[in-house]
Parts: C-alpha cells; sequence; structure tokens
C-alpha cells in the first residue's frame, strides 16, 4: 500500500511539473516577445459576393456599420439569410523582420483572410469543425492596416475571435506549437497505453479479462478523445479533418459503455439495479449515435443539425446525469473505508467535477465555451483506475503465496503424519516381542554376575547397562505406539511436577544445573499420569543436558484463557533454526549417545491429551518449550 501510494505521489508529481512547465513556458514568451490585441470589428456581410475576390470589397473597407468586439462580448443577431460575416483586427507597429499574427480562436466553417490589398489564407474546408487556428505571416508594410477575415457561419457559433497577438513569426510559431503540443502527447500516450493493454487482454485469465478489456477501451478512448479534440492536427493535416471529428464521437460513443460497465464490475449493480440498467442504456444508445455517425457520413453531413442533437446535445446532458448517478453511488462506498472505492471515488470526483463544471458552463454558453480542463480530470481519473487495478492484482498475488505457505505446511504434516503411522506400527509389534527375551536376559546376567569374579563383573555391569538403555528405547517406542489413552485421570500439575523434582533434581545438579519451579496448587490437566511425566521428564532432561556452567532451568505453569500453559526454559546451548524445525523428528538427535526419540514421543503424548508443544530457542542463548493443554476442573 505505501509503495503504492509512493508511485501515484511520484506520477502525479511528474503529471504536475509537466503541466506547470508546458503552462508556463508559452506564457513567460508572450509578455517578453509579442504584443497581444483584445479588441477587434466586425461586420455582417450583405453582400453576396459569388465569385472569389483577392481582396475586401471597398463596400466593406469603407463600411459605417463596424462594430467593435473583445473576447466576452458577442456580435448582434444576423439579418436573415446572412450566413457570412467579416471581421476586421487592426495591425499595430511590427517590430523586426518576419511579422506574423496569431489568432488562437475564430470559430468559423471556412475563413478566408486579407489584408487591405492581398489574399493572406483560405481555409476551404468541407466538413463541420468550427474551430480555427491561424498563423499567418505578415509584411513589414502592413503595419497601420487591417487584417480581415471573411467568415462563414453555418451553426450557432458566430465568429467569435480569441486571443490574438502580433510578433515574430518564429515566437508564435511557440506559442502555438508548444500550445497544443500538450493534447497530441498526452492523448498519444493513452492511446498507446489503451493499446497495449488491449493486446495484454488477449494473455488474461478469464476471470480478469471484463476488468482489463474494459479499462483498455476506456483508456485507448480517452487517447483518441484528447488527440480528435486537439486543433493541433485539424491545422497540421486539415485534409483528415472529418475524419478527426468522426473519430471524436466513435471514441466518445465507445468510451461511456465501456466507462460504466467498468464501474459497474468495481461497485456491482447498484441501488435497484440502476448502474445495469444505465450501461445497458448507453450501449443501446451508443450503437444508435454509431448509426447516425454512419448516415451522417453517407449523406454527406446534410442532416448534420440532427446528427448534432443527438450526439452532442442530448448526449452531454445525459453523461451529466451518469456521472452523477456513479458519484452517488460510490461515495456510500468511500464512507465505508473501502480502500480502492476511496482512491476510484477521488478519481471519479475530480475527473466527474471538472466535466460537470465544463459541460455547466458549454450549456451556459450557449454551447460556445470550449473544454479544456476535461482532460485533466481524465488523466487523474485514469490513474486512480490503474491503482485501482494494481491493488487487485497485489492482493490476488498476496493470496496466493498465502495459499501456497498453506499448502507446504500441510504437506510436511501430512509427511509427518505417514511417519508416525508407519514408525507407530513397527514399533508396536517389534518392542512387544523384543521386550520378554530381554528381560529374561537381564534377570540371567544378574544372576551370573552376582556369582563371578569382580575382574568379570565390569564387563557384566557393562551389559547390564547396555541392556537397561534397550530396555529404555523399547518403552520409548511402545510409549509411541500407545501414548497413553488408558487410565485417564485428573492430573494435579504441581503434584506431578513434584515427583519430577525429586526423580530429576540429582542429574540437575551433576550437570551443575537447578530446577526452579513456578506454580500454583489448583492446575488440573485431564491425562495418564505415568506418560504425562515422562513427556515432561524427556524435555525437562534435554534442558538439563543441554546446560553449560550455571545452568537454570525455569519451569513455570499458569492458567491462561481457559488453558493450562506450561514453559520450560533454559539457559543452555540453544538450537539453530534448521535444528528447531527437524525436533520430534524420529532418529533426530545431536548427541554421542542420544536416540532421537525422547520428542517423538513426547510429542505424541501431548497431542493425544489434546494439547500443543512448541519451541522456540536461539543458538547460544537458551531454549523455551511452551506446552498448552485444556484446562480440567479438581
Ligand atoms: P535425544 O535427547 O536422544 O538426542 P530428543 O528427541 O530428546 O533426542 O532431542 C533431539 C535433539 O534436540 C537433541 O539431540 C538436541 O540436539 C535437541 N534439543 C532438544 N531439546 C533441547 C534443548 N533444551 N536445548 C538444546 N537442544 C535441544
Ligand atoms: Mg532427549
Amino acid at each position: 500500500m505505501r509503495t503504492l501510494l509512493k508511485i501515484l505521489a511520484v506520477l502525479i508529481g511528474i503529471f504536475m511539473m509537466i503541466f506547470i512547465g508546458v503552462q508556463a513556458y508559452p506564457k513567460q514568451h508572450k509578455e517578453i516577445q509579442t504584443v497581444p490585441v483584445h479588441t477587434w470589428n466586425f461586420l455582417w456581410d450583405n453582400i453576396k459576393s459569388e465569385s472569389k475576390v483577392d481582396r475586401p470589397p471597398d463596400q466593406v473597407l469603407n463600411s459605417q456599420e463596424w462594430q467593435t468586439l473583445d473576447a466576452d462580448s458577442k456580435p448582434s443577431t444576423p439579418p436573415p439569410g446572412v450566413e457570412w460575416a467579416w471581421v476586421r483586427i487592426d495591425i499595430p507597429a511590427l517590430k523586426g523582420s518576419m511579422p506574423s499574427v496569431w489568432i488562437e480562436k475564430a470559430y468559423a466553417n471556412n475563413i478566408v483572410a486579407y489584408t487591405e490589398y492581398r489574399e493572406l489564407f483560405d481555409s476551404n474546408r468541407q466538413y463541420e469543425y468550427d474551430n480555427n487556428e491561424l498563423l499567418l505571416p505578415l509584411r513589414t508594410e502592413d503595419a497601420g492596416g487591417s487584417i480581415y477575415l471573411h467568415m462563414n457561419m453555418k451553426e450557432a457559433r458566430t465568429g467569435i475571435v480569441q486571443e490574438i497577438r502580433f510578433g515574430h513569426f518564429y515566437d508564435l510559431l511557440t506559442l502555438y506549437l508548444t500550445r497544443d503540443l500538450v493534447d497530441v502527447l498526452l492523448g498519444g500516450s493513452f492511446v498507446l497505453i489503451g493499446l497495449v493493454m488491449l493486446i495484454c487482454a488477449f494473455f488474461f485469465h478469464r476471470n480478469y479479462i471484463r476488468f482489463w478489456l474494459s479499462l483498455s477501451i476506456i483508456i485507448l478512448s480517452i487517447g483518441l478523445l484528447v488527440v480528435s479534440y486537439s486543433p493541433f492536427l485539424f491545422t497540421v493535416y486539415p485534409e483528415y479533418g472529418q475524419i478527426l471529428q468522426r473519430l471524436f464521437d466513435f471514441a466518445l460513443f465507445s468510451l461511456l459503455p465501456s466507462f460504466l460497465y467498468f464501474f459497474q464490475l468495481i461497485f456491482g449493480k447498484g441501488y435497484k439495479n440502476i448502474m445495469f440498467y444505465l450501461s445497458r442504456f448507453q450501449l443501446g444508445y451508443s450503437f444508435f449515435s454509431l448509426i447516425l455517425l454512419f448516415l451522417n457520413v453517407l449523406t454527406n453531413e446534410r442532416y448534420f443539425s440532427i446528427y448534432f442533437l443527438f450526439t452532442t446535445t442530448i448526449l452531454g446532458v445525459w453523461m451529466i446525469i451518469e456521472l452523477l448517478t456513479m458519484l452517488a453511488i460510490s461515495i456510500p462506498y468511500s464512507l465505508k473505508k473501502n480502500k480502492d472505492a476511496q482512491i476510484f471515488n477521488l478519481g471519479l470526483a475530480v475527473f466527474a467535477g471538472v466535466v460537470v463544471f465544463e459541460l455547466v458552463r458549454y450549456y451556459a454558453s450557449g454551447q460556445q465555451y470550449d473544454l479544456y480542463w476535461w482532460k485533466w480530470g481524465m488523466v487523474v481519473f485514469v490513474i486512480s483506475l490503474i491503482v485501482v487495478l494494481g491493488r487487485r492484482f497485489a492482493e490476488t498475488h498476496n493470496q496466493i503465496l498465502q495459499y501456497s505457505k498453506e499448502l507446504e505446511m500441510f504437506n510436511n504434516e501430512l509427511q509427518r503424519a505417514e511417519k508416525i503411522e508407519i514408525i507407530s506400527d513397527l514399533a508396536a509389534s517389534v518392542a512387544h516381542e523384543v521386550r520378554n527375551p530381554l528381560q529374561v536376559t537381564r534377570g540371567f546376567l544378574q544372576l551370573l554376575g552376582e556369582r563371578s569374579a569382580s575382574s568379570d563383573k565390569k564387563y557384566i555391569d557393562m551389559a547390564l547397562d547396555e541392556l537397561d538403555r534397550a530396555s529404555d528405547i523399547i518403552t520409548d517406542f511402545l510409549t509411541f505406539a500407545k501414548p497413553g489413552t488408558e487410565n485417564i485421570k485428573t492430573l494435579s500439575i504441581s503434584e506431578e511436577f513434584r515427583h519430577i523434582e525429586g526423580v530429576l533434581t540429582p542429574l540437575a545438579s551433576i550437570h551443575h544445573g537447578q530446577l526452579l519451579l513456578d506454580m500454583s496448587a489448583d492446575l488440573y490437566v485431564k491425562g495418564n499420569s505415568s506418560k504425562f511425566k515422562q513427556a515432561l521428564i524427556n524435555i525437562i532432561k534435554n534442558s538439563i543436558e543441554a546446560l553449560e556452567d550455571e545452568g537454570k532451568i525455569h519451569i513455570v505453569a499458569k492458567r491462561e484463557n481457559g488453558e493450562i500453559v506450561i514453559v520450560i526454559s533454559d539457559n543452555g546451548i540453544g538450537m539453530k533454526p534448521e535444528e528447531l524445525k527437524r525436533l520430534g523428528e524420529p532418529y533426530f538427535s545431536n548427541k554421542t549417545k542420544g536416540t532421537g526419540l525422547g520428542l517423538m514421543v513426547t510429542f505424541r503424548i501431548i497431542e493425544s491429551m489434546q494439547g500443543t508443544l512448541t519451541f522456540s530457542s536461539e543458538k547460544g542463548a537458551g531454549t523455551q518449550a511452551t506446552i498448552r493443554l485444556p484446562e480440567a476442573s479438581a
């Protein structure tokens, strides 16, 4: 989570830097190098000049009806039947070589630009995109004269001109390029990411593909929207203008249903399945719009106004409704502290807020306002989507790790159980058969020892010792096979330890060690007394054998959450982690005379008492054994 936040912070930082850099750079340029002009003149064109002219007609040049306008004011309503207008921009004093004018925005379907004496430019567009950006070279002697724009307007926008600057051609060119380059870079990278994701989708598992596919379509569509909305490509490739415009519509049609679908995948169908119906409806509407798009292209835009009504005006209002619905659904999730929902919501809130604000402005200005901030809202939103997706993947990955760990543990447990099973079967039969002849042999040897000379007696005693050891081993095996499920009684812990202390204190003193007991008298468990003692003795004996000088063995018994907990800790040699792991394994021993059966038996006895035995140890520091047993009442 922390790393994800860091990545997010870095990404946002990078975006901010690019954004601020790009925004600041041209502004700085403007102030130093260029001359802004804020007002211009406007005139409706009543003369229907049929043939193309190469300079404005005299009636226009000498007209008394010019209105003065600025970026905020609108021209008066046109006289009936008038589709053309003139805009006159007075040229200030021009300094230096290569003077030029840059007109950031001029709304018209067609524009022809003149000075008093010559034609500068003819856009000659055959399609409906009415946003023009002009960069026109001038001559030094044009200073003091005017630029005349002859503009054709079919649609609502009426020849609005914004941001006019005069200056050196290269300064204006820089301004012009850097403004719109961001859009192309941003959109282009989104398209690339979207495409790569789309290709990746084919390699995904079925469970993820819907999630992934809808997200890649969202990103791809956003990229296409940003690229095709930018005036840059229209200026550089005017011949593809119509395709670009329809590409924008197409991207919008594919964005909306996939967006709603993605939302539905994360947040479910919502109150009364509202998301489900919304995304279904949007899918239908997108198809309908797509058909309209084809018809519009096939009829050569003859019914453009109908197309525009359905695919822009109505769709825009509909989008506001959809975004508000999504916000309404996702907010309760964030309040429930769902991290994914919070991240998603933050992105969505930024995006939806910006879009709603801009759409409202768009309609409030009579569809004159140009949407600008929406793409940055989208960037924020897409980042939040990617973070959510990444979190989902990380979560799944962790789950898989967890499962595989559990599987490994389970496997080990199974192997151990199998081994124990085999040994206990073998042990039961062999031990039983061997024990009798062993006892008989021991008896005869003892007899023999009493009669023989003292020189032989030494050997006979050694033989007896070894026989006792063999007998011990057999007892271990038998205990293992029958861990004492018979003769179950209620055992007093302090009582049991009193016996054990008596048996083991001599052994402890041989090893220069001390047994320290700490327990109350009212602790009881259920079990077979001799087996329980054997289990404890095995553990404590190991501790004693591990002691070095000034050895101490603490034995503490207490009650904890309805369990009896016995902790036996020594300050002996301790164990390495790999030794610790092998405890309880048959024949695992580090001692020259060890059998490696003691703990195996102990584990078995504790298990048969429904308890657990765990060890913790550190090489050189000591070992701690913890036994937990269900408490019994006295
Ligand atoms: P044995 O005592 O016959 O070697 P156990 O099963 O009782 O067999 O013990 C197995 C091994 O575990 C011992 O050899 C010893 O290396 C290690 N061990 C057990 N308890 C301790 C302890 N308290 N301190 C250090 N090592 C221990
Ligand atoms: Mg032992």
